[in-house]
């Protein structure tokens, strides 16, 4: 895919990125897909959250996060009073691995334009990783445990490293530290829209 001519066009919607997504066969992963799953949400939202691969339920229904890891970003998100409605949701890798495996670096390579293109058709202010992998994509040789709940750049854009939502369900202890991750998001939200507005 990412030899693919329209790639960048801006004039493509999140739609027509989806549309690519789904006749895609770059990758081994779309010999054993059921659905792609290209993300979710408003596309116009100044908010991206970028996971790491569809699970057995995404691969089923086409859509991001609706298993258990989701049940725990739905509940960091009402922390925060935001629901999915307002933000984008996606992944490194559009299809599942089988097994629910790491995302080999070939298939996320291969993965890459596309999610590249949905970043500039969305064009956010914040871009909120989950986990180490779409960490990886925006700030490489770094430990999600030493840079979450911090701020970077990654050309225009800003990034809010957080851990995966799943990790919370294998150590609850980390709950706590994620629900302040989501304060601060929250903070962060609010300040940049400020400043979006004050140079409008
Ligand atoms: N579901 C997703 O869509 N992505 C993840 O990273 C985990 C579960």
């Amino acid at each position: 895919m990412t030899t693919n001519v329209l790639y960048m066009d801006l004039t493509y919607s999140i739609t027509d990125i989806a549309s690519q997504i789904s006749q895609c066969t770059s990758c081994e992963l779309h010999k054993t897909r059921t659905l792609t799953v290209p993300g979710h949400g408003d596309p116009k939202s100044k908010i991206m959250i970028i996971g790491e691969a569809p699970g057995r339920n995404e691969d089923q229904i086409g859509m991001p996060f609706i298993g258990k890891a989701g049940d725990i970003l739905d509940i960091l998100l009402e922390s925060i009073d935001l629901d999915r409605t307002k933000i984008f949701i996606t992944n490194m890798v559009k299809c599942r691995p089988p097994q629910n495996r790491d995302p080999y670096s070939t298939e996320i390579t291969h993965c890459s334009g596309f999610l590249d293109h949905q970043i500039h058709v969305i064009d956010p202010l914040i871009i909120i990783t989950l986990g180490r992998f779409s960490l990886n994509k925006f700030l490489p040789n770094t430990t999600i445990k030493n840079v979450r709940g911090t701020i970077h750049k990654w050309n225009q854009y800003t990034i809010f490293p957080i851990y995966h939502p799943a990790a919370a369900l294998y150590n609850p202890k980390l709950l706590p530290k994620m629900k302040s991750d989501f304060e601060k998001i929250s903070l962060l939200i609010n300040n940049l829209e400020r400043h979006n507005e004050s140079t409008k």
